[in-house]
């Protein structure tokens, strides 16, 4: 007897602890093949002859002679492929998300500007109209890179406005993506 697979069926949820956790009940029901019992997290096994089963973890556990450590070991994998899968679909989605609104924020074209100068005229605070959280600080001449800096905080401000999320949290979604990809290729 020996192990083909081990699929968690669960669907998974992010909690507010920023987690991914089962929903109990979302999987795909099976009846053990051994014993009838219905079971979410399906064990593929192959008999002697093979002959292919699909069972439920403990009529797997006895028919492979697993111990305790080891069932959990299979049992969290496959678990954790799982939820790797849910959440890494959900980064996509997030991704397309922020990506289509920057692209939209940056053909935003921004609005006029009040300027307040600081430091009897040797710097000078630039505020959107109409959205005081969007304004930069200039302790010299107001520059090119001071300019960018408040087109840059304007997108930002547009793209949380749709997505309640800013624009760097790319590289946090795409270093995730990479270490879930890394996961997938370890566990093949
Ligand atoms: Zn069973």
């Amino acid at each position: 007897m020996h192990i083909l697979k081990v699929v968690d069926t669960r669907q998974y949820e992010e909690g507010p602890d920023d987690r991914f956790h089962p929903i109990p009940g979302s999987g795909d029901e099976h009846e053990c093949d051994r014993c009838g019992k219905r079971h979410e997290i399906h064990w593929y096994v192959c008999d002697d002859a093979d002959k292919e089963f699909v069972v439920g973890g403990s009529c797997a556990r006895q028919a492979l002679m697993l111990d305790k450590k080891e069932f959990n070991r299979i049992q969290r994998l496959a678990a954790r492929r799982r939820k790797a899968e849910v959440e890494f679909e959900e980064l996509l989605i997030k991704k397309l998300r922020i990506e289509g609104a920057r692209a939209a924020a940056e053909k935003t074209p921004l609005p006029s500007v009040e300027i307040e100068m600081l430091d009897g005229g040797r710097g000078q605070v630039r505020t959107v109209v109409g959205h005081p959280s969007v304004r930069v600080r200039s302790f010299g001449p107001w520059t090119k890179d001071r300019e960018q800096c408040l087109k840059d905080s304007w997108i930002d401000h547009l793209v949380f406005q749709t997505t309640g999320r800013l624009v760097h949290h790319l590289h946090s979604i795409d270093n995730r993506i990479m270490e879930i990809e890394e996961f997938f290729l370890s566990i093949d």
